[in-house]
């Protein structure tokens, strides 16, 4: 059996053409799952008898289970959802003035194992099909009742090593016939896999793209984030500089607060010089702590003063206020498990 969620709209027209049913009639099939959230095909009433049997008998509609659903005291919410081969995933909603922003993971685990993020404890144990990430921003809808107008990759898992179906993840999600997520109500965070950043760059999609920084030079770098040795600082630089000249688009670089170790105004005025002439703006995350490390964030008075420092130097920047930080549903401390 299909999965129907995993099915981009050009797909599904291309199959229905090809069984001799109508172009038009994936775009009714996609506003019953993705607008009415219909999970009977049998109800899908303005589908002749003929397609919905075909559907019936070639598709099914997967599911996933909710295991555990928290709720924070700052409204954000955390769900540990079961998939059907009984692996687990979380996915994190949060509830901004402009709208409701899911995020979502894209595999079980991270081969990256930065050294501040509990989703890189665990190895990968797969990647996730797009219908497992298109199905966790349907589920978050269904069980708020409330509209998801943002995305962000920003859940386990590194997206730009599961490039295809994050891709195929967002084709759905943007169509004006299912979800109508705006392509710029959508952010992908990659840690600096440079080939597709670069392949990003030329995705007709306008999507806004996040870097993983989080340092000024290769030495701290390669200590935070080993994937620096393979992608070294001024390549990172120089695709993100790339994606902006080629997409017109201003670029986002994350950049965690660690005391001591990235948070001096010296590295703050290395990190201006790097990004000196990018349209770029710098996100300040404060750390979250992940037990199994011993890291400390920095304080509030030098998040302060490097925050200060960057603008001083003419750097667009903001110092992330966290969310969810009391259910363990911020940055870096999302697990592929049940703890
Ligand atoms: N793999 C991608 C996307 C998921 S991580 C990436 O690394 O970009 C999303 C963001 O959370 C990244 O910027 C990541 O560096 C950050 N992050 C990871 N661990 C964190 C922690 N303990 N505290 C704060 N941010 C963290
Ligand atoms: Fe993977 Fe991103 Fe966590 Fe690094 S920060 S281990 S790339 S999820």
């Amino acid at each position: 059996m299909e999965k129907i969620y995993d099915y981009t709209l050009s797909e599904l027209e291309e199959l229905l053409v090809s069984f001799n049913f109508k172009k038009f009639n994936a775009r009714q099939v996609f506003e019953w799952i993705y607008k009415k959230a219909v999970l009977d095909f049998n109800e899908m009433s303005n589908l002749s008898k003929d397609l919905r049997s075909f559907l019936v008998e070639n598709f099914t509609f997967s599911n996933l289970i909710v295991n555990t659903h928290q709720v924070s005291k700052d409204g954000t919410e955390k769900f540990l959802f079961e998939l059907e081969d009984h692996n687990f995933i979380e996915t994190v909603l949060m509830r901004h003035d402009y709208g409701n922003s899911v995020c979502v993971t894209t595999q079980l685990g991270c081969n990256i194992g930065c050294s501040f993020c509990a989703s890189g404890l665990q190895k990968k144990k797969r990647d996730l099909e797009a219908y497992e990430i298109v199905l966790q921003v349907l589920k978050v809808a269904q069980i708020t009742k409330e509209r998801v107008s943002h995305v962000v990759v920003m859940g386990i898992g590194e997206p730009f090593d599961n490039y295809d179906k994050t891709m195929k993840f967002i084709d759905i999600i943007n169509s004006p016939y299912g979800l109508e997520i705006g392509a710029r109500h959508i952010t992908v965070s990659t840690s600096g896999i440079v080939p597709k950043i670069e392949q990003f760059s030329l995705e007709t999609k306008q999507v806004n793209l996040a870097i993983s920084l989080h340092a000024p030079n290769n030495e701290v770098r390669t200590k935070l984030m080993k994937i620096n040795k393979v992608y070294p600082i001024e390549e990172v630089i120089r695709a993100s500089k790339e994606y902006v000249e080629i997409t017109n688009r201003r670029i986002t670089f994350e950049y965690i607060l660690l005391e001591h170790i990235n948070d001096e105004l010296k590295q703050a005025n290395e990190l201006s010089d790097l990004l000196r002439g990018i349209n770029c703006y710098v996100n300040l995350i404060r750390y979250n702590d992940v037990v199994e490390f011993n890291l400390k964030g920095s304080s509030e008075e030098r998040a302060n003063a490097f925050y200060l420092k960057l603008k001083s130097r003419g750097i667009n920047t903001t110092l992330r206020r966290e969310k969810g930080g009391d259910i363990d549903a911020a940055c870096g401390q999302l697990r592929s498990k049940k703890t």
